[in-house]
């Protein structure tokens, strides 16, 4: 499937921890498969996939994680579970430079999710694990952690409807020296608002509807903030 559109993935800054919800993950879950393609260290990766983890627990919401790496000389990913665990499941895919510069020529670009039809729970999208290690190391920020907030940032697009940008926090679509900072004192979060959206998409999706009940899917591109 082509993208048709890009969800841009430079986040922006700002988001106090009384912008989070706090609130109790009760029996909110969604399974969030991993497929590396870009060769990310697995102690690495699930020290990212833990801080998203922490992220959108303050958002109300549990997460499982399964991780399959692609090994080059196996034909197939190994440890990959079939994409077919229904919409409370999610498939974000880390690709390396060559796989994401055939996705999103602009280098800008550190992820997208994928449209789906209008009223349809999207569960698939790609961060650019390398680009967001280049971002990262441009003034040594916290790599993992903005790795981990980026995956955050494309689940957020999958689990909230319509534009889910935001000026500040985990969904700006520009990211700077103000997300650096903030992702590394775990303050890049979804707001209230977003939080609660979230968690009435995940009731939506354990529920067993099929249909968003909400406005559709809007693809957004995200690109960095160069300009801070
Ligand atoms: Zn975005």
């Amino acid at each position: 499937m082509r993208p048709r559109q890009l969800l841009k993935t430079c986040l922006l800054l700002t988001v106090a921890w009384s912008s989070a919800s706090g609130q109790p993950a009760a029996n909110l879950e969604m399974t969030i498969h991993v497929h590396d393609y870009a060769g990310i260290d697995p102690g690495e990766l699930a020290e990212a996939e833990a801080f998203a983890a922490r992220i959108l627990h303050k958002a109300g919401l549990r997460t499982q994680w399964n991780n399959c790496r692609f090994r080059p000389a196996a034909t197939a990913l190994r440890g990959c579970a079939a994409a077919t665990g229904g919409v409370t499941h999610l498939y974000i895919r880390l690709l390396a430079e060559p796989m994401a510069g055939k996705l999103a020529a602009s280098t800008t670009i550190l992820g997208m999710s994928l449209p789906t039809s209008r009223g349809t729970f999207p569960v698939d999208a790609y961060v650019f694990a390398e680009r967001v290690g280049v971002f990262a190391e441009q003034d040594r920020g916290p790599v993992l952690r903005l790795l981990g907030a980026a995956i955050t940032h494309e689940v957020g697009h999958l689990l909230l409807a319509g534009n889910a940008h935001s000026v500040t926090g985990i969904m700006s679509a520009q990211w700077g020296p103000k997300e650096k900072k903030d992702a590394l004192m775990g303050v890049l979060t979804f707001s209230r608002r977003q939080s609660e959206q979230i968690r009435a998409d995940v009731r939506q999706r354990m529920s067993g509807s099929n249909q968003r009940t909400h406005i559709a899917y809007d693809e957004r591109g995200i690109e960095p903030n160069r300009g801070r």
